[in-house]
């Protein structure tokens, strides 16, 4: 799955190198030169990861930090500190303000490649290509492909065809299995965007999924927890769940 990274960055010479060296890499890139348009971006989009400026015109990168962690929609967005200062006491300044990780100017695009790297792998499993094998169902984000194997012969795997949408909710499904996601959740991390999409959305392509996986006979993988939303789990689910 492709990353997008929205870089708060207003020295355009930077910006634009940042930019560059990310889409290279394959990245989805989103910039802004200052905090009110990071944050107008932010509201349409929810972005993978922030690579955030310490010095900025209108908002130190600190205090905007500081905001996304504060609001219950961004508080999750992994970030990475940029700036040009070297002194201890700031880094920790810009740890305590909630960055994951922190890269002093000036850097290369190798470090900068590897920081990102590490920082969505530990943060965001989904957005890493691994293969991953639950429950009978075997998914391979590289090849975009979903593998079943037969329930009452194991030995036996057929492919099921997955719109891209229910791909990308069965792998973050997958991915943190055993967790209760609200629709809001899933329309943040899956759809990457809940401005104009009602939760009902949500609730049409889990329907999408389930039916998919009940051709193999795996529908109960996907799990409606009352109240509170879906769950991938490979346990069972109580007699009377609303399914
Ligand atoms: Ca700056």
């Amino acid at each position: 799955m492709t990353a997008t990274i929205l870089v708060v960055e207003d020295e355009p010479a930077i910006q634009e190198m940042i930019a560059l060296n990310l889409k290279q890499a394959g990245y989805a890139v989103l910039c802004a030169g200052h905090a009110a348009q990071a944050t107008q971006i932010t509201n349409d989009a929810l972005p993978d990861l922030v690579l955030l400026d310490w010095m900025l015109p209108d908002m130190s990168g600190i205090e905007f930090a500081k905001k996304l962690r504060r609001e219950t929609r961004t508080k999750n967005i992994p970030i990475i500190m940029l700036t040009a200062r070297t002194q201890e006491s700031d880094k920790i300044t810009g740890l305590d303000a909630g960055a994951d990780d922190y890269i002093t100017k000036p850097f290369s695009p190798r470090e900068l490649m590897a920081r990102i790297k590490a920082v969505l792998r530990r943060r965001l499993p989904e957005i890493t290509d691994e293969i991953i094998a639950i429950g009978g169902l075997r998914l391979d984000p590289v090849s975009y492909r979903v593998y079943a194997q037969l329930e009452h012969v194991p030995e036996k795997t057929v492919e099921l065809v997955l719109g891209p949408t229910e791909f990308r909710l069965l792998h973050f499904l997958m991915v943190y299995k055993e967790r209760v996601h609200t629709r809001t959740q899933l329309l943040d991390r899956v759809w990457g965007d809940h401005v104009f999409i009602e939760d009902r959305t949500v609730d049409v392509h889990i329907r999408r999924l389930r039916k998919i996986l009940e051709s193999v006979g795996k529908e109960n993988l996907v799990q409606t927890v009352r109240g509170a939303g879906y769950r991938f789990s490979i346990k069972k689910q109580e007699e009377n769940a609303d399914l």
